[in-house]
């Protein structure tokens, strides 16, 4: 028999995309960053202290199309891009949908995740604007990783304060990230102000997100220029960049003759999302596909599903500009979930405005049900998913289902943000029944 030939849908090398999708050029209403203090829109000058001159550009583009830099396709090619579109024949069997279900393999990376599509891409520009030294921060470790590994692409040092609870939990993150030559401070650290400040209230902290962006932003901002700072999620220049994930999908869809019902996605900052639907919502809005857009959060950090669309702070120390977005409040902390780069208090400008404008559907799913999907995941189609990703396996798996209630032959592909292998904790206590219920506490 032949394998058929939706089973895996490959590019060669020359299929990754030569410029990313900016859909600012195609929402209607986004509103700028606001500085706090002013009230006014932040101007350019003033990202300066933290961020190289093109990434602002890109921030504050409104161009439809930004050309990729060779020198950044062809280390694309080392993170295994294109990477496949699979389709999960075991899954759907198990399931005995009459759905067809693809994935997007965003966990072939040999960083395990989508992260290093925007790394490579801001460790390039700041290299070439002859910064020494990248710093950020990171929560379970996937984006500290992938900054760790790019950086040495491009011959740049980088500097990641860890969440004070991943840092003990999570070790061997840690380990990788010194594999790479990166160095790596427990958040909160000595190392800023900030952080000293914080550790004199709190000095037993688990630290957050927040906490390790404004420590990382005040070591770019006094550094002299020569330190800059680099934000895996969030921002619009992240959703540029990781684009190459959805343009690659729609090209691998027609050739397959694909015509996706559902494209789904987990949600953190909102990047493997937004990397992944924004050229296909860019379609929507010219009104060239039906294809519905689903965003999945934990239930332990709603912010499209419960939280307010407002002007608020990206980080907890009020650091930042305020931007415009789906939030719980710059000082809401999420509760422990093992999906980790999911835990935040808002959601990526771009993601929120096409939320708004009716482009995208938030759901929300409990940590429980979650790993549920992902053991499934595992059980037929071999592959341990990332915490983060069983989020949309879950959905994925739900369509499924309501398309077998219906009886129609549905058509839903999800991304495969990255793999679990190093999550392994979460699945052990889901397995022995001790994985904790996460629900929002009201
Ligand atoms: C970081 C991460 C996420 C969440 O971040 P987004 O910016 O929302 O994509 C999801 N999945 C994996 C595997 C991650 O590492």
């Amino acid at each position: 028999m032949a394998i058929p030939k939706d089973a895996v849908i490959r590019l060669d090398p020359e299929g990754i995309p030569k410029r990313w999708y900016n859909i600012a050029a195609d929402l209607a209403n986004l509103e700028p960053m606001l500085n706090p203090q002013t009230k006014e829109p932040v101007k350019p000058e003033e990202l300066e202290a933290i961020f190289c001159k093109e990434i602002i550009r890109q921030e504050l583009s409104k161009e439809r199309y930004i050309d990729i830099p060779e020198e950044v396709r062809d280390n694309y090619v080392s993170l295994n891009r294109p990477s496949p579109l699979q389709r999960a024949y075991r899954l759907e069997k198990y399931l005995k949908t009459p759905a067809k279900i693809y994935f997007k393999r965003e966990d072939m990376s040999p960083l395990g995740s989508h992260k290093g599509n925007t790394a490579l891409a801001q460790a390039y520009f700041n290299a070439k604007a002859g910064i020494q030294t990248l710093t950020t921060e990171t929560g379970a470790g996937q984006w500290g990783t992938a900054l760790a590994m790019v950086s040495n692409l491009f011959d740049i040092k980088s500097t990641v304060f860890m969440v004070r609870g991943s840092y003990d939990q999570k070790p061997f993150r840690k380990t990788i990230m010194h594999l790479y030559g990166s160095e790596v401070y427990a958040s909160p650290s000595a190392q800023t102000e900030y952080g000293r400040k914080i550790l004199k209230e709190h000095p037993e902290t688990s630290g957050s997100l927040g906490i390790a962006i404004s420590e990382a932003c005040e070591l770019a901002a006094m550094s002299g220029g020569t330190t800059k700072y680099a934000l895996g999620s969030v921002m619009n220049h992240v959703m540029l960049h990781q684009t190459v994930i959805g343009l690659e999908a729609m090209e691998q869809m027609k050739m397959a003759e694909i015509e996706p019902d559902y494209m789904v996605a987990c949600v953190g900052g909102g990047s493997n999302f937004a990397g992944f639907t924004f050229p296909m919502i860019g379609e929507k809005i010219k009104g060239k596909t039906d294809c519905e857009f689903i965003a999945v959060e934990p239930e332990a950090a709603p912010s499209m599903t419960k939280g307010e669309f407002k002007y608020d702070f990206g980080d907890t120390a009020g650091m930042t500009p305020l931007i415009l977005m789906y939030t719980l409040g710059s000082q809401f902390i999420p509760s422990p979930i093992h999906a980790g780069g999911l835990r935040y208090h808002g959601m990526s400008p771009l993601v929120s405005e096409a939320c708004k404008e009716g482009y995208v559907k938030p759901v929300s799913y409990d940590q429980t049900s979650t790993f549920e999907a992902g053991t499934l995941m595992a059980r037929t189609e071999g592959i341990v998913p990332a915490p983060e990703s069983c989020h949309a396996i879950r959905a994925a798996i739900d369509l499924a289902l309501e398309a077998k209630k219906t009886g129609e032959e549905k058509t839903i592909v999800f991304c495969l943000s990255g793999h679990g292998m190093l999550d392994l904790g979460g699945y052990e206590n889901y397995l022995n029944g001790t994985l904790q219920s996460s629900a929002l506490k009201e």
